[in-house]
């Protein structure tokens, strides 16, 4: 962090200052020029308020120079994350998929769908139990009697699952869930990302809030690494724009650029970032081009009939011809 002094600051000030920088363990380096007096601050400022030193009488301006995030940081961890998901690994070039409906419906849907995907080459089971809905009077998930419909799917098939975990008061039913999901309505919940960062070592699928930048969602993956979980899996599901023509827009360059920045896996989910069945297939080849370490994407046996996202959920045909375009494009995916 770099704080320039405004101009004609009195010595006293820049003083006090340099007393209060030592007071929070940061190591000063003060160097005035002709017109200007910098102070160069090298330790730990992550717990610096950076909006309270800005605003302190003898400051002209503040820049941070290092990155507030330390444990989801590459520069501190230069070698990708592998993460274990139920046996299968994610990261460093293990790239996996993860299908399934957006919710579960009932057992012979869920495991109905389980086989179908496993079959197209599906290596992980998705389905939502408690379900975050716009409205109060949609379909709210079966909750735990969902989880229970998941957990038979996996004895089924074999595939690990994972579903969104809303409350923390859920966690007790998660004992046979094998990737938690932070839904994008709860990336700011900063009271459950530091519960699944205390209470558990399961690997925590992050999803990328529907307004929130690359740094914010670093930090949240910071709140689940700090609290003393290191197995996060960042999740680009599409933001909020101005455009109307898709549900969300996919923003494919952050791939790359979390890579850059982190060294924790990313999945794209190209089914909430478009809201458009007919779109999932190309965003899908797509994200696999970039970089991607693995897909999520909702799968229905009857879309017109599903009871969420519907608009949005491949039929098991679709999903396997996506499955085809993903295997072809993968030996020539960047990185
Ligand atoms: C979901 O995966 O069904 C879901 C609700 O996702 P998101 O949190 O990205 O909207
Ligand atoms: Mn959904």
């Amino acid at each position: 962090m770099i704080i320039l002094i405004k101009q004609g600051a009195e010595k006293s000030q820049v003083d006090n200052l340099i007393n209060w920088l030592k007071a929070h363990n940061i190591d000063p380096h003060i160097s005035v020029g002709s017109h200007e007096t910098l102070i160069g601050c090298v330790g730990d400022v992550a717990h610096l308020d950076i909006d309270l030193v800005s605003a302190l009488d003898v400051v002209a301006s503040v820049q941070r120079v290092g990155d507030p995030y330390k444990a989801a940081n590459r520069k501190f961890h230069p070698d990708d994350s592998i993460i274990d998901c139920g046996g299968q690994l994610i990261g460093g070039g293990h790239f996996q998929v993860i299908a399934g409906p957006c919710s579960v419906e009932s057992e012979e849907q869920i495991i109905e769908v389980a086989k179908a995907v496993k079959a197209a080459g599906a290596t992980l089971l998705r389905g939502g139990a408690f379900k975050p809905r716009t409205s109060p009077y949609s379909f709210q998930g079966l909750g735990v009697e969902g989880l229970k419909m998941l957990v038979a799917a996996k004895k089924e098939t074999g595939l690990p699952i994972v579903t969104e975990l809303m409350n923390f008061s859920q966690f007790e039913y998660f004992n046979d869930v094998d990737v938690i999901q932070i839904g994008a309505r709860n990336m700011q919940n900063f009271d459950i990302l530091k519960e699944v960062g205390h209470n558990t070592q399961k690997p925590i699928l992050l999803k990328r809030g529907l307004s929130s930048t690359l740094q914010e969602l670093l930090m949240s993956a910071e709140y689940i690494m700090a609290s003393g979980n290191p197995n996060v899996i960042l999740c680009e599901r599409g933001i909020r724009t101005f455009e109307t023509a898709t549900r969300n827009t996919i923003d494919l360059s952050v791939v790359p650029l979390l890579h850059q920045f982190s060294h924790l896996p990313v999945v794209v989910d190209p089914s909430h970032a478009t809201g458009v069945a007919r779109l999932v297939h190309p965003v899908a080849v797509a994200a696999t081009a970039i970089g991607a370490d693995g897909l999520i994407i909702e799968v229905h046996n009857d879309p017109p009939k599903a009871k969420c996202d519907g608009a949005q959920s491949q039929t098991p045909q679709m999903f396997a011809e996506t499955m085809k375009a993903i295997k072809a494009v993968r030996p020539y995916a960047c990185r």
